[in-house]
């Protein structure tokens, strides 16, 4: 079938909104930036975003910047800028693109919103290592960069269940970033804003799942492709009430269109599962090959990690040290398999695909047996590919093209 026969993915019409958002979002820290009229904090994705909102801070986010250089396919060219300042090829290449970025100038937030010349400096780097070291060898870099404070939590992983001393050391860890935080703010905290933003957060997460569960519909009306950018506002807008607003319209549309079988592709054959990043600089490839083959890509554990569904604003300090701690990528392959197991279930999925991303162990899960494992559990037929999240010369277009379509045949011999 040629390219252009190929059926593509429909438009989700909230999508516009979300892109005007992420516009509004990136001027709005552009303009603070310039001015100082307000203090930015830099935070990882799932870093305590509530808490530096509530204490009166923009927030931004290295990572999703780092995943506008994968999608703009700048990213490749610029790594080799920061394996010279001795970050090898092996580490995250989220870091390595971003850093090269900022050694050689450049952003594709100028292409993307013309007047921005550059990403925001940062008042304050706040991580989490929930997801990997990565993030906090990343931000200490910008810290020695522009000589600003770096404070964070060091999160436990490997984890079954999220335990009592576990919460309440993370819980600890994140009330102490309050003292560095009103320094850096100059805002006293205020607990009663703090819960105010822990119940948008909370809104938020619960309105991102409900979304993301609309592809159990069978067609599915979203794609992995589609959840990848819908998700901006779950990751760069949690805590605030544009984000539940925005969520609530796509959600009534996703509704909306499930309830009248409108399928995300045309005629849905084969429902996949995709474990691990998303490939970013081939993500409308990607989308292009699967809708190909009728194969709709439509639930994913990526996606699904900008759940929080222990956030309680009535407990504000323990329940995000309870959120942040059941994260998917911190827990143990036990609880990953049943993770997994669940959601194949949920979503009717006739096959997996692990991404083993080169530069990404952390969220590359078919290392060590689990996949089997879990073909084995439920009989339904994985397919790893290797790839990478940003480091295109890691991708083999060809490989995975062919191993994509023996695979889907083998999913339409299993069907009959
Ligand atoms: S989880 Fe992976 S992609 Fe994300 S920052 Fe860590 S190493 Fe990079």
């Amino acid at each position: 079938m040629s390219e252009e026969k190929k059926p593509a993915r429909k438009i989700i019409e909230t999508s516009k909104d979300m892109g005007r958002y992420m516009a509004e979002y990136y001027y709005e820290l552009n303009d603070a930036a310039k001015t100082g009229k307000q203090k930015i904090a830099w935070c990882t994705s799932v870093g305590p975003t509530e808490l530096l909102r509530a204490m009166g801070f923009l927030v931004y986010f290295p990572e999703t910047h780092a995943a506008m250089l994968g999608t703009s396919r700048m990213a490749t060219d610029l790594i080799p800028h920061a394996n010279a300042l001795g970050y090898s090829p092996e580490v995250c290449s989220y870091m390595t693109s971003d850093i090269g970025a900022y050694l050689k100038k450049t952003t594709p937030l100028s292409k993307a919103f013309p007047g921005i010349e550059s990403i925001p400096k940062p008042d304050v780097l706040v991580f989490n290592t929930n997801q990997c070291r990565d993030v906090q060898d990343w931000f200490s870099f910008y810290a020695r960069e522009f000589n600003v404070p770096i404070i964070g939590v060091h999160a436990h992983v490997g984890v079954k269940d999220a335990t009592e001393p576990i919460i309440r050391d993370i819980a600890t860890q994140i009330e102490n970033l309050v003292e560095p935080l009103e320094k850096t703010s100059g805002n006293r905290f205020d607990m009663a804003l703090f819960k105010e933003t822990v119940r948008n957060s909370r809104k938020c997460s619960d309105l991102w799942k409900e979304i993301l569960e609309t592809a159990a519909a069978k067609p599915s009306p979203l794609t992995f492709f589609d959840a990848a950018t819908l998700m901006g506002p779950a990751v760069v807008g949690r805590g605030t009430t544009v984000a539940v607003g925005l969520y609530e319209k796509l959600l009534a549309e996703l509704k909306q269109k499930a309830a009248a079988r409108d399928g995300a592709i045309e005629n849905e054959k084969f429902r996949i599962y995709w474990d691990g990043m998303p490939v970013w600089g081939r993500l409308g490839a990607h989308s292009k090959l699967f809708s190909g083959l009728n194969a709709n890509v439509l639930a994913s554990t990526y996606c699904s990690s900008w759940i929080f569904t222990s956030l309680d604003p009535d407990d504000p300090f323990r329940s995000m040290a309870k959120a942040y701690t059941e994260l998917f990528i911190v827990r143990s392959d036990d609880y990953k398999e049943q993770y997994i197991e669940e959601k194949l279930k949920i979503y009717g999925i006739d096959g997996i695909i692990y991404h083993d991303a080169k530069t990404c162990p952390n969220n590359s899960n078919c290392r060590y047996g689990l996949s089997k494992r879990i073909q084995k559990s439920t009989g339904i037929p994985t397919l790893s590919i290797d790839g990478d999240l940003c480091d295109m010369r890691l991708v083999s277009d060809e490989q995975t093209k062919t191993n994509v379509e023996a695979f889907i045949e083998q999913l339409s011999e299993m069907k009959g």
